[in-house]
């Protein structure tokens, strides 16, 4: 436990780093930067980073002491501003990265700050959950929510952006990268073979589930590229998959009517890249649309414990897929739309910059 003057001192540096200016990279910026990863350029970026990480920490960590509702106070909350706290502290108390030495410490060091904040969204889920129970004991969401859908929103956004410079950097020490891949980014990804893993591992939670999964099919080009982050895209389809493959498997389980393949189409345009996944699942009444990018918004019947295994291995039920894939898309730039019809179907469009080159939306 920190003194109480030392407390007091970190909350005043923590004030006076949340009001500097964050600097925001693009796709682009990161893969002409990481192209050249010599030894000064691996220094520039540690540099970089030094500066820029507990600027957007310090933004979190502010934020999190001030959430309505008194949701700041919940136990789940508190573990995490700690999480950011330290962190902001590691990075603070590491003194100027001068030579390669340092940079490979100051490296291992955010590594482990990348690992402490690992569990950071269930965590936050499971206080919000929390408190919205309390709020209203049913499984609705509370109306008073739209300010802490917001802040879920920022607080997510920043941390896929904390994320992904800190990975980028820890990446580009790789002694032997494959080709054409720079850190995270893979100039040649192909989104049509990512599409065939995330609907092979989104299936096998399907069947596990209920004993039985629709066929899902994928047209575009498998020769087709562009650079992308693998792991972001296939985090995204993964979600749309499984939405996909719910709605169909309810609307089909008891009847003995074919059932519709779920299909997937990738489209190379211009500007973007655009993946619809398309399913005849019944689509989502026009009085639910609102809702589906808000958080714990779920009509999945059992609601999984947060406390248990990780989100990302369940089915449905914690209401985060849309809000956090959409999340994903718009950090490069991109978008993601719902379009349904009720009694029918839904669309998902997946649109995704091709350009690489807006800069991240920094909260
Ligand atoms: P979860 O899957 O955990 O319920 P999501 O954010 O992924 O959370 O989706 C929220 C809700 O939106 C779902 O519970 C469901 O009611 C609706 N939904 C999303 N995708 C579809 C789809 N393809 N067909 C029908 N309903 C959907
Ligand atoms: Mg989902």
């Amino acid at each position: 436990m920190a003194s109480e003057p030392a407390a007091r001192a970190v909350a005043e540096e923590i004030g006076r780093w949340a009001c500097l200016k964050q600097t925001g990279v693009s796709l682009r910026y990161m893969m002409e930067f990481g192209s050249r990863p010599t030894e000064r350029n691996l220094l520039l970026s540690a540099q970089f980073l030094h500066k820029e990480l507990p600027i957007r920490i310090a933004r979190r960590a502010l934020e999190l002491e001030y959430l309505p509702y008194g949701l700041s106070n919940k136990p789940a909350i508190l573990k995490v501003r700690d999480w950011y706290l330290d962190s902001f502290r590691d990075i603070r108390y590491f003194p100027e990265v001068r030579n390669q030495n340092d940079e490979l410490a100051f490296t291992e060091m955010i590594k482990m700050i990348k690992v402490r904040h690992n569990n950071v969204v269930p965590t936050i889920a499971s206080g919000v959950q929390q408190l919205n129970q309390e709020l209203c004991s049913t499984r609705k969401v509370h109306p008073g929510f739209d300010e802490i859908n917001q802040f879920l929103d920022r607080f997510y956004m920043s941390r896929i952006g904390i994320r992904m410079l800190i990975g980028q950097h820890v990446a580009l020490h790789d002694p032997d990268p494959e080709p054409g891949v720079i850190g995270l980014i893979n100039t040649r990804l192909s989104p049509v073979q990512i599409a065939r893993i995330a609907c092979e591992d989104a299936r096998s939670i399907c069947l596990r589930e209920y004993g039985s999964a629709p066929d899902i099919n994928i047209y575009g080009d498998p020769n087709f590229t562009f650079p992308y982050v693998a792991s972001h895209l296939h985090l995204m389809l993964f979600e749309l998959v499984k939405n996909s493959l719910r709605a169909v498997q309810e609307r089909y389980m008891n009847s003995d009517k074919d059932v519709p393949p779920v299909r997937i189409i990738v489209a190379d345009g211009e500007e973007d890249v655009t993946i619809k996944v398309s399913d005849e699942g019944g689509g989502i009444a026009r009085s639910g649309l609102p809702k589906i990018f808000t958080y714990l918004y779920s009509t999945a019947k059992n609601p999984p414990d947060l406390d248990g295994p990780n989100e990302g291995s369940t089915m449905a039920g914690y209401g985060f897929g849309l809000p956090i894939c959409r999340l994903y898309a718009q950090y490069f730039g991109g978008d993601l739309q719902i379009i349904s019809m009720e009694g029918y179907g839904t669309d998902a469009y997946l649109h995704l910059s091709r350009l690489g080159d807006s800069e991240e939306p920094l909260p």
